[in-house]
């Protein structure tokens, strides 16, 4: 792989993120392509060395006791860099093609690899066959190379000065919502000819004729039937009291049984909207399926959620967490958006582009950067419990150790939970457990911000 300037460039433009460049550095450094000789003679360089690997070949190397894999190592020396006797700085390894591999996502351009929902999944990454899916290995990268120059600008009396997004660690929550009525007329009529036997049913009958009883009394407005999926005022109060603010992403009504059975327009969803306006939380678009390859389909939902928000949402997250790279980035900054947030993997969280800071996607087709972000999302509780299927004390510990690595770097922590995924009657206990979740989340005093925020605060820089 030999990476183009704009590769370069983009690399170094996150590197940014992490240090104010100083000049006396920056005019030090020499790229060294593969192929070219070492120019002689030479001091006071930082040198990067560009492997001329095709394909990653991964060295595992370890600085403070972590385990990094190198994708593009120059050699089997496990050092991380290197000073010699001229004052130059050489670094042992390629870490930029390595970071440029995993940030821009390059390994989803092989499009033999995708699911039933054109998705990439976990289970063909690279983060899966080398088993490092909990780490967000690019920040190790930049860390080494900080450290690098660290070290140069000691030799050379430069001071270096780092910056974080965070002084503790971000947290950001998010909610798709899906569904919103589990007493959907059509949900209860299939519920019925399951009772009957015309319908299949996986759980017991007795359980299926509880939901059709609450379902009835729901819909006839008998002693306070409720819809244990439109738990909306619950989730607002809950984060009220813990001080925090989310973004809730709605689904259009689209044709396809698996998008939207509600419209924005309906008075109770104009309400909701209205309601989470007044209290400060986002509301973005949950694009549907249609919408991660088509651009006239996007710019549609955005134009309807405009209509009952009253501004134009900036946010978007895509339904099943559908991605095409580069062309669902193509689409979703054509439309306007300034951020999207749906790259983790649908069937594993963790660190689907290796990163815990918002990013910029890349152009392959044009070989340039985009200007939307990706504001990684680390995990969808429907992959820790589905996919997965950890217990809650599994994914609790798994939450803390998302925390940690976003505190070592300043990092951000992202977290999708549906409300449809809340009603203790399909997951017994989950809501005691989310409640308390996020009041963990609480106690290690992030900073918790919405997407609109985020962008808020990357702007100011
Ligand atoms: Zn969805």
């Amino acid at each position: 792989m030999r990476l183009s300037i704009n590769k370069i460039d983009y690399i170094f433009e996150h590197l940014r993120q992490h240090w104010l460049p100083e000049k006396r550095l920056t005019d030090a450094f020499l790229i060294l392509d593969p192929d070219k000789p070492v120019p002689e003679n030479h001091r006071e360089r930082i040198i990067f060395r560009l492997s001329d690997q095709e394909v990653p070949q991964v060295l595992n190397l370890y600085d403070e006791g972590e385990r990094i894999p190198v994708l593009f190592p120059l050699s089997d020396d496990v050092s991380l860099f290197k000073m010699d006797e001229d004052g130059n700085l050489w670094f042992s390894h390629d870490y930029l093609s390595s970071a440029f591999y995993l940030l821009s996502g390059m390994q989803e351009l092989d499009k033999t690899k995708l699911d039933e929902h054109k998705r990439f999944s976990y289970s063909m990454s690279i983060q899966k066959s080398y088993d490092f899916i909990s780490k967000p290995v690019v920040n190790y990268y930049f860390e080494i190379i900080l450290k690098g120059f660290e070290c140069f600008a000691k030799r050379h009396n430069i001071v270096i000065k780092r910056q974080v997004l965070f002084p503790n660690f971000g947290f950001l929550l998010s909610h798709d919502v899906d569904r919103v009525a589990f007493h959907h007329p059509r949900n209860l009529i299939y519920k019925i000819l399951q009772i009957t036997g015309i319908r299949p049913c996986i759980e017991s009958k007795s359980k299926i004729f509880k939901h059709v009883l609450s379902g009835l009394r729901y819909h006839l407005k008998l002693f306070g039937g409720k819809d244990p999926w439109w738990n909306f005022q619950w989730m607002i109060d809950l984060e009220m009291r813990l001080g925090i603010r989310s973004v809730f992403f709605f689904l259009h009504k689209e044709e396809g049984f698996r998008n939207a059975w509600y419209r924005f327009s309906s008075a109770k969803i104009k309400d909701l909207i209205s309601v989470l306006k007044d209290k400060k939380f986002e509301v973005g678009v949950h694009g549907t399926f249609k919408s991660s390859t088509n651009y006239k389909s996007l710019v549609e939902q955005k134009n309807a959620l405009m209509q009952v928000y009253g501004e134009e949402p900036i946010g978007i997250r895509q339904h099943f967490l559908c991605f095409s790279l580069p062309l669902t980035f193509k689409i979703q900054e054509s439309a306007g958006f300034t951020y999207d947030s749906s790259l983790t993997f649908h069937d594993y969280d963790g660190y689907r582009n290796s990163y815990c800071y918002p990013f910029h996607p890349y152009d392959f087709d044009n070989d340039c950067i985009l200007r939307i972000w990706e504001i990684p999302l680390v995990m969808m509780e429907v992959s820790a419990l589905q996919y997965r299927q950890l217990s809650f004390n599994e994914l609790r510990e798994e939450v803390q150790s998302y925390i940690r690595e976003a505190k070592k770097f300043g990092g951000l922590f992202s977290l999708l939970w549906h409300n449809c995924r809340l009603y203790d009657e399909e997951n017994a206990g989950v809501s005691e457990f989310y409640e308390g979740l996020l009041e963990e989340i609480v106690d290690h005093n992030p900073d918790s911000l919405t997407g609109a925020a985020l962008m808020q605060s990357l702007r100011k820089d």
